[in-house]
């Protein structure tokens, strides 16, 4: 599932292509993948500057804003228009002026494009971008302390911290030694672990993001940075610290890497 290195890989390519460029028209081709809401027709306007927030992409028009978000299977396509055939999993294409598309494709159908006056409704509910220069160790320190979850739930949680998912919190708990069952408030020392929160994204983001199964940039390209997973899907593989079997356990209805030995319950 797309978390924010991989959102944040698409941003980066559609700002280089969509700034600028008008819709001409809009075809469905599932229903519910579009929500129309209160707000100006789409065509005739042109896109202005391309946001993200956690997991959301926030392509702003002259007068709204398409707020989309991946979910599990969502990919977007930017590229020149009649090249290729329709897939059977596009699910809405956009014909921009220039003879462009852009295309949501999405096997799985979970994902989402909400056309809004205003995006700040959902931002505001939203917790605050895991990369945004304002999140300080500090910060994140004092809503630790104020939390009742466990560090992984806390994590996954977008109500504190948003952009992180089951891949990128599984790496960061690892590197900073910590069980993800670990009470958030007795995390001692918020630093290092949001350090490697940062490190891990930082990473992923140089890397174009990681491709478990459906990930694709705007250009159809896999990420790389699965190859560098310490714990992710490695379950029964060496640890790459101590040389013990990494297990998959469940915590806050995920399916969770840990090193037994390296993230121990109670060691902080
Ligand atoms: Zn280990």
């Amino acid at each position: 599932m797309p978390e924010l290195p991989e959102v944040e890989t698409v941003a980066r390519e559609l700002r280089a292509v969509l700034p600028g460029k008008k819709i001409r028209s809009l075809e469905l081709y599932w229903e519910k993948t579009f929500e129309h809401q209160d707000a100006p027709p789409l065509p005739g306007q042109r896109f202005g500057t391309i946001g993200r927030q956690g997991k959301y992409l926030l392509l702003n028009l002259d007068k709204s804003v398409l707020v989309i978000h991946l979910r599990m299977t969502g990919q977007l396509l930017a590229r020149r228009s009649g090249q290729q055939a329709r897939h059977s999993h596009d699910r809405v294409r956009f014909l921009l002026d220039d003879g462009l598309e852009l295309i949501f494709r999405d096997s799985r159908k979970f994902g989402r494009i909400r056309h809004v006056l205003s995006a700040e409704p959902l931002l505001r509910k939203l917790g605050t971008d895991a990369m945004d220069q304002k999140l300080t160790a500090a910060l994140f320190g004092s809503m630790l302390q104020k939390s009742a979850m466990n560090i992984k739930a806390f994590l996954l949680s977008q109500k504190y911290i948003a952009g992180l998912g089951n891949i990128y919190v599984d790496e960061a708990l690892f590197l900073s030694a910590l069980h993800p069952l670990t009470p958030a408030r007795e995390v001692s020392g918020a630093e290092p672990l949001f350090n490697n929160i940062r490190l891990v994204l930082q990473r992923s983001i140089d890397n174009m993001g990681s491709t478990i199964s459906d990930y694709r940039n705007t250009k159809g390209n896999e990420g790389l940075n699965q190859r560098y997973f310490n714990v992710y899907g490695r379950q029964g593989l060496p640890c790459k610290k101590c040389g013990g079997p990494i297990e998959k356990i469940r915590v806050a209805g995920r399916g969770t890497h840990i090193c037994p030995r390296c993230q121990q319950r109670g060691k902080t």
